[in-house]
């Protein structure tokens, strides 16, 4: 029905926007063409549009295949908003709202069907499909096929029945998981192997990453928080629930909008936790990893990670959850001492075969690599992640404030030694009595008074010690007991250091600078004082829409939409559509509600 549109004009009619991203115009050109694709692309990248154009504009209904239920009401929605007529089919629906959905799919009316999986699969949906028009098939979250033991991969497994039934139809794959193998694995269950692959990098430019030294971590995070996210929406990452639930409390109390969010909490809770996140400005939700899968929320400014995550994949799939709208965004994280040893014990305690914690232990090596490292954090990430050629970032702490570094070689030495000489068994604290000389009872006990290492540390003082032994454990040069409470004993790493062979040069922990420039996100340092009402006034605007349609204010416009308009005034229709985000349906809905603001405030 909007075959007449080229793809550029739907992006602007349609969506509001002007140029489409890399690669998304050739992605569509495929797809119109017939021919299938896979896509690789980074969270916030911009897949969707990737289907949901060639959609509107090849005949029938393009069915869009996600595991991701809890998302589909607000995907529709936000596409309602803009006109397209659009559906989706789940268990979350009545059997009545079932019958409407399949009603609108027989007479052809819908452009867009998200459908989970198990629910393509069924053969009465099949059989459905096969009676109407069908535009293309889009697969989401294409990784699922892959990963071994993946709440969905059976279902997912199954879609390869696809291109038997629908030889004609063109399927596109997307996923935002980066490695090769995985890609291959989705191009062979999925019978795409004639796919061409769009492999988009995995830089997330405006993410700032900064990893700091745990020292009083409720205080360094009201400070980042009253510094650099005063009434931004956020995510605050624990590993426990008491720790959740205790670090909402504190935050409420601080004044802050917070909320718990982990598997202890009733299914309402949850959901209307994550509903508030969603719908209203400024959330913080403080969460265990429960919290996140399928959160499709733009604004998110900043992630913190108040405990550190167990890799690199989950960090920066954690940290990617930010600023998926393109504007400025935080990934802040403290750790210490404790963290490393309790997480290398967890490993070594954990079951499961050589194989597979061989496997762990490296991945818990590249992310406590990633927090020791004194060059950029992005290259490092990029790098894991098999994307090399990347220059320093110039938006990480390692390269805002390059790490200074001491020659740590003989004070390594002595801790090694100590290790050894009291036998290999005893914690961290107690070593640094030894090294510092201390005269405590179970020192004396032990005997460890008459040891040549009693004493020899004193250059040092306690903390400076910790900073060693963390970045020795973290480094792999000790290892960590499981059976004791956290005794270490040397390795094979250890002997060449110990032995004087090898050198090493440790980070200096530095506090994070205080006088680190207050960075808003764009946004909100784009506007100036004497703008300040007007975006207040646009916000409020946007906010009743919000309230009244039932959906998140980022449905109605983004920030960086109400942002330009800020900027640029725009004073009748016309102007007000070459603002990016305004297409033909939001300027019939809420033109004449925005420009009567800014025409107010124009006039006083
Ligand atoms: P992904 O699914 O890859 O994580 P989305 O499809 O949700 O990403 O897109 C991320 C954001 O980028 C959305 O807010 C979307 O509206 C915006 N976006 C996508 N393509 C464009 C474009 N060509 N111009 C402007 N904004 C775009
Ligand atoms: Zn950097």
């Amino acid at each position: 029905m909007t075959a007449t549109l080229t793809p550029e004009q739907a992006l602007k009619d349609v969506f509001g926007y002007d140029y489409f991203r890399e690669p998304q115009r050739e992605i569509i050109t495929e797809l119109l063409e017939g021919r299938n694709c896979l896509v690789l692309m980074p969270t916030g990248g911009g897949k969707s549009l990737c289907y949901q154009i060639p959609g509107l504009l090849l005949p029938g209904v393009a069915i869009i295949v996600s595991p991701l239920i809890a998302l589909m009401q607000d995907q529709v929605d936000a596409l309602r908003e803009l006109g397209v007529r659009a559906s989706f089919l789940n268990s979350s629906l009545t059997p009545e709202e079932q019958r409407e959905v399949v009603a609108s799919l027989r007479d052809n009316s819908l452009d867009l069907l998200y459908v989970a999986p198990e629910r393509l699969n069924q053969e009465s949906t099949l059989q459905l499909l096969k009676s109407i028009p069908v535009a293309l098939f889009a697969i989401d979250e294409a990784h699922c096929v892959s990963q071994w033991g993946h709440d969905f991969r059976a279902d997912y497994l199954q879609l390869s029945l696809l291109q038997e039934v629908f030889p004609d139809v063109p399927r596109i794959a997307l996923t935002a998981t980066a490695d090769a193998n995985t890609r291959e694995e989705i191009a062979l269950r999925l019978g795409l192997q004639d796919a061409r692959h769009f492999v988009s990098g995995f830089d997330r430019p405006n993410i700032q990453y900064r990893i700091t030294q745990k020292q009083n971590p409720r205080q360094q995070l009201l400070r980042f928080l009253r510094r650099e996210h005063e009434s931004d929406a956020g995510i605050v990452y624990c590993l426990s629930r008491r720790k959740v639930d205790d670090t909402a409390a504190w935050l409420v109390q601080q004044g802050f909008d917070a909320l718990p969010y982990h598997a202890g909490l009733s299914a309402a809770t949850r959901q209307e936790n994550q509903q508030r996140f969603l719908r209203e400005d400024g959330v913080i939700v403080v969460a265990t990893i429960a919290f996140g899968m399928g959160i499709d929320k733009p604004d998110v400014r900043f992630i913190v990670h108040l405990d550190l995550p167990k890799s690199l994949e989950a960090y920066y799939q954690e940290t990617g959850r930010a600023g998926r709208d393109g504007e400025p965004a935080t990934a802040w994280m403290v750790y210490g001492l404790q963290d490393v040893i309790m997480l290398r014990q967890m490993m070594d305690a954990s079951q499961g075969n050589e194989k597979f914690k061989r496997i762990e232990r490296a991945k818990l090596d590249a992310m406590l690599g990633l927090c020791e490292i004194t060059s950029c954090r992005r290259h490092a990430l990029l790098h894991y992640f098999g994307e090399d050629g990347h220059d320093a970032c110039g938006n990480c702490d390692a390269c805002l404030a390059p790490v200074p570094t001491w020659d740590g070689t003989e004070a390594s030495r002595k801790a090694l030694s100590c290790v050894y000489r009291t036998g290999q068994r005893f914690g961290v604290n107690y070593l640094i009595d030894v090294l510092l000389g201390a005269d405590s009872d179970k020192i004396i006990q032990n005997d460890h008074h008459l040891i040549s290492t009693y004493g020899i540390g004193k250059e040092l003082n306690g903390n400076a010690w910790r900073s060693v032994f963390r970045q020795l454990v973290a480094r792999g040069y000790l290892s960590v007991d499981h059976a004791t409470y956290g005794g270490l004993h040397l390795n094979e790493k250890s002997r060449a250091l110990l032995k004087g062979e090898e050198s090493i040069a440790l980070r200096i922990d530095v506090q994070e600078p205080s006088s680190k420039p207050q960075r808003k996100s764009r946004s909100k340092q784009a506007v100036a004082d004497a703008d300040k009402d007007l975006w207040e006034a646009l916000r409020q605007c946007r906010k009743q829409f919000s309230d009244e349609n039932d959906v998140a204010p980022y449905v109605i416009f983004h920030d960086a939409s109400l942002m330009e308009m800020v900027h640029y005034r725009p004073l009748n229709e016309a102007q007000l559509l070459t603002i990016n985000g305004v297409g033909q349906s939001k300027l019939e809905k809420y033109g004449a509600a925005f420009l009567q603001v800014i025409r107010e405030h124009e006039g006083g």
